[in-house]
């Protein structure tokens, strides 16, 4: 029970990382690796049978049978395909082997991944190709151990196929621009910068039996029935709170089996929502990060399940509490160990920290409608805008300090000081003196200045976060490189940046809010200033195709128009199916256990007035109140089921056109959902407990 856990032994136990390469390949091999995971350098092909063998090696020693090239195709969930290492010797027996060419290139037969046409069944080859800047890893579950080399999934055309590789080709696009950047204001030290990425990771966990009899949680991952219970989370008390045993012991496992993958799992806590917590990694370079974090998701779910829980990492699995995001922390860090987002101790001095400033303004302000698109699921449309989450109305905060800096370079065209931290007064002379930081905290805010980095807060808690880190990291790209065309030509490149830094800041300041993003009079406010507020998913996909966009992300290279095309189409279906199964498992559980479990009651409380009023003069006024009103609401929600089936059968007739079809499922089935689960709440306080056919709230939320 109470066994040690040495952290420092099993730390990434179970990776090919850069110790065990060091240790294990030969000299020359090794530098080789190194050259492309670090500067980017293209692979070298004879050395990946040296890097297989050994990489095979390790991980028969550590019981490994199989090896899967690792991938993240566009369902945004990852996917495997195990292949032993066996190859057999011609005499009954095998060989366990492994090929450099096994290890760079794989095909699966991917036909039946989303593909938004951009591959015809027909011609359905893919390929996957080893990404060495990730370490293959050991994925260790009590009945398989396999070798995991991380890859990315690309079509015959080199057509990107999934979110690694236009995650790669943004990076690289960062890369290029902002070492541009950095020369023309003479940096001759820093060849590459790379994005740096910690994602926190917001979850619900509950009791596997009690979901087991949640066909909704099952079917769709929220609750599409459910009355309230009578305490939520208006107390504060769950945020920070103690964690339970029972939780601490799934955070336990969960930490060793991350550890054990390298994965620097730092921060656990209770969230603000019964049932809910999170988890924090330390940052790490955003390809890594995003490749851990689906791991993180994945890990969650199998512990939990072993340990008689299951996490749910649906945006809103409970309506009425807070639902789940993943706040992105987002930096740019230069291979010489700069921080570019660090503003140092005077930001106003600090020339080149303020000239990526106003570029990453300038590119949210741009491209506010794609950042909105890249946080768009069918989940998240329950939390952005809802008062929990950020709004949907893209707006960047910069805290006290910055925004006075900014507004000095705005109105006097020079900032010549910068408001510093006070001493923290608390009134006690025992607590320690320190200076507080510069600026306050702001928890409403979609992009946030945290001290030395952007927190992208609404991205949704399923997500993969690469959609979010292309948009981000492309768009600032975009920006930097219209600086650095700028600057390059500029005899005086200091103070052309100067120039620059107004100009920019003068041009956006419009997308700089500090106050509170989710007040009315902010909606208000965004609109007199023109920023677009894109309500839902369906309203945010096509910004993936503006003429605008297009472009800019053909001019770096991250993404093709047919890419994008195929990208907004899968989109569309994706958004239809969900709210397809939504409303197909809202009248399945209507239909075959709410309704009937109501009649059950109905009729159990016609036959007590009979028996009552034989019994002689009992008063059973009070169940024939009860007995109208749950025959009124009996009445209504079989209405609303009969119009929700009328509207989704339209709705699924409507394939030909993916676009019209997603919006109507938007706009008339959710709606029609809507009223069927009103009536059958209401139901839920009138029925007795003993016969309502599933958990409620209550029972999920409180007793875990
Ligand atoms: P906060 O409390 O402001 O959210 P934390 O220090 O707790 O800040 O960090 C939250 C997340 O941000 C963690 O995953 C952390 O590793 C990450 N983070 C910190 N610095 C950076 C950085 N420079 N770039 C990217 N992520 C960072
Ligand atoms: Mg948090």
């Amino acid at each position: 029970m109470k066994e040690k856990i040495n952290v420092a032994e099993i730390f990434g136990s179970n990776v090919f990382d850069d110790s065990v390469m060091k240790a294990r390949l030969p000299k020359a091999v090794y530098k080789d690796l190194k050259k492309t995971i670090e500067n980017g350098t293209e692979l070298n092909p004879a050395i990946a049978d040296v890097v297989a063998n050994e990489m095979k090696e390790w991980a028969i020693e550590k019981g490994a049978t199989h090896f899967t090239h690792w991938f993240q195709p566009m369902t945004g969930v990852t996917a495997e395909k195990h292949d032993a290492f066996i190859s057999p010797t011609g005499d009954g027996k095998v060989l366990l082997e492994f090929s450099g060419k096994e290890l760079i290139k794989g095909e699966p037969d991917a036909s039946s991944f989303p593909s938004g046409g951009l591959r015809a069944t027909f011609e359905a080859r893919g390929y996957t190709a080893w990404d060495c800047t990730s370490p293959a890893f050991i994925k260790e579950t009590p009945n398989a151990t396999i070798l995991c080399i991380p890859t990315a999934f690309c079509s015959y055309k080199g057509e990107a196929l999934d979110k690694k590789t236009p995650l790669l080709r943004s990076m690289q696009a960062l890369d290029i621009q902002a070492v541009r950047v950095l020369r023309a204001l003479g940096n001759t030290t820093a060849k590459k910068v790379n994005t740096s990425v910690g994602p926190e990771q917001e979850y619900f966990l509950v009791d596997k039996k009690k979901y087991l009899q949640r066909k909704d949680l099952i079917f769709t991952g929220r609750t599409l029935f459910g009355a309230m219970p009578p305490k939520g989370q208006e107390l504060d008390d769950h945020y920070f709170g103690t964690i339970k045993e029972r939780i601490a012991g799934f955070m336990k496992e969960l930490n060793v089996e991350l550890w054990k993958l390298g994965i620097t799992a730092k921060t656990q806590h209770n969230e603000v929502a019964p049932a809910q917590h999170e988890l924090a990694p330390i940052y790490a370079s955003n390809n890594v990060a995003t490749d851990h974090n689906q791991l993180i998701m994945e890990t969650m779910k199998r512990v939990a399940d072993r340990q008689g829980l299951v996490c749910l990492l649906h945006e809103k699995p409970f309506a009425g509490i807070n639902g789940s995001g993943k706040h992105n922390n987002w930096s740019m860090v230069t291979d010489d160990g700069q921080n570019l987002l660090d503003p140092g101790k005077t930001p106003h001095e600090n020339e080149q920290f303020l000239l990526f400033l106003a570029a990453i303004i300038s590119a949210v302000d741009k491209h506010a409608d794609l950042l909105r698109m890249s946080a768009s699921t069918p989940g998240n449309d329950h939390r952005l805008g809802a008062n929990e989450a950020p709004p949907a109305i893209i707006s960047i905060f910069l805290g006290e300090q910055l925004e006075d800096v900014v507004k000095q370079l705005i109105t006097v065209g020079e900032a010549t000081s910068s408001k510093q931290g006070a001493p923290l007064t608390s009134g006690v002379h025992t607590l320690p003196a320190f200076e507080k930081d510069a600026t306050d905290r702001n928890r409403t805010s979609p992009f946030a200045f945290t001290g030395n980095k952007f927190e992208f807060r609404m991205v949704g808690s399923t997500q993969s976060i690469s959609d979010p880190n292309v948009v981000l990291n492309t768009i600032v790209a975009d920006e930097l490189a219209e600086i650095a065309d700028k600057l390059e030509k500029a005899d005086n490149a200091k103070m052309e940046a100067h120039e620059l830094v107004k100009e920019l800041l003068t041009a956006h300041k419009r997308v700089i809010f500090n106050g509170n993003g989710y007040s009315d009079e902010w909606v208000e406010e965004a609109e007199r200033r023109g920023l677009p507020n894109l309500k839902s998913m369906v309203d945010a996909i096509p910004s993936l195709v503006t003429e605008k966009s297009i472009s800019m992300f053909e001019k770096h290279g991250v993404y093709t128009k047919d890419e994008l095309e195929s990208r907004v189409e899968i989109l569309f279906e994706q958004y239809a199916k969900v709210i397809n199964i939504e409303a197909l498992s809202t009248l399945d559980i209507a239909k075959k256990q709410i309704v009937p479990a109501v009649i059950k009651y109905q009729t159990s409380l016609a036959e007590s007035i009979n028996t009552l009023k034989q019994a002689a003069a009992v008063d059973t006024s009070v169940q024939e109140e009860l007995l109208t009103a749950v025959t009124e609401n009996l009445r209504e929600l079989f209405t609303a089921i009969e119009e929700l089936e009328k509207v989704e059968s339209e709705a699924s007739a409507m394939e030909d056109d993916v676009q019209a079809q997603a919006r109507y499922y938007h706009d008339v089935v959710f709606e029609a959902m809507g009223k069927v689960r009103k009536p059958a709440d209401t139901l839920e306080m009138l029925v007795d407990k003993a016969a309502w056919p599933m958990p409620s709230y209550g029972d999920l939320l409180f007793e875990v």
